[in-house]
């Protein structure tokens, strides 16, 4: 499959041809397949199989097909993507920035271990798309500083990863945050589906596809 084939926002292809991508990868085509039409995805791809490309263009093409709520709060995304990393966060938002060069989305990133009043900052102004660190975002949403009662797409990366390193409790009371499975879309991606992560799965997305490369 090639880019070309999904029809997808003028802004966002203009964007990924700036990237030089023109082939989906394999995680990237059935995550298009499904997620494009607002399904649910449930996917197993490792580092390197672009699962970071499918769920940033899968969220900006649904982005740029439907209108803004009218009133859209400051502080309240439209998008949330959690990843359990400061490191990988920041590789998203960058992604996420290139891939929204061309349209009129803005992103924001919280993660821990970098300046809080900043950030905080930043979540008084309009943000479409948070990219987060459990902790940190928890931490945003005790004081009300975000809101995701807003949430339309909710994106759960490296969930395996979130599971080995403690963070599902966090994970659990931002998603309780957020509106339920059957009224947002969820994406959530793991290098490994165990039956840990397939019960997460379970509870927090509503009539998902699997995928697996
Ligand atoms: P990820 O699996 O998300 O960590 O991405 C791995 C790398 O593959 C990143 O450096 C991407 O820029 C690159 N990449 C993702 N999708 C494609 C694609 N369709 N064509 C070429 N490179 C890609």
């Amino acid at each position: 499959w090639r880019f070309h084939d999904f029809d997808l926002p003028l802004p966002l292809m203009r964007a990924i041809q700036k990237a030089g991508f023109e082939y989906c990868t394999p995680i990237q085509a059935q995550t298009f397949e499904k997620a494009l039409l607002g399904g649910d995805v449930v996917g197993r791809a490792q580092t390197g199989s672009g699962k970071t490309a499918a769920f940033l263009i899968a969220t900006l093409a649904y982005f740029l097909e439907e209108k803004a709520p009218e009133g859209q709060k400051p502080g309240a995304p439209r998008a949330v993507i959690i990843a359990p990393t400061r490191e990988l966060a920041l590789q998203i938002e960058k992604d996420a920035k290139a891939f929204s060069e061309f349209a009129r989305i803005s992103v924001a990133c919280v993660v821990g271990g970098m300046d809080y009043q900043k950030q905080r900052e930043r979540l008084e102004r309009k943000v479409d798309l948070l990219v987060a660190t459990p902790g940190r975002l928890l931490d945003f949403h005790t004081k009300r500083d975000v809101d995701l009662s807003e949430t339309e797409v909710l994106v759960v990366d490296e969930a395996d990863r979130m599971l080995s390193m403690g963070f599902i409790p966090d994970v659990k009371r931002i998603i309780r945050a957020t509106p339920r499975p059957e009224e947002r879309q969820t994406l959530l991606f793991s290098a490994e589906l165990s039956s840990d992560v397939l019960g997460l799965a379970e509870q927090w997305t509503h009539e998902a596809t699997q995928v697996a490369v």
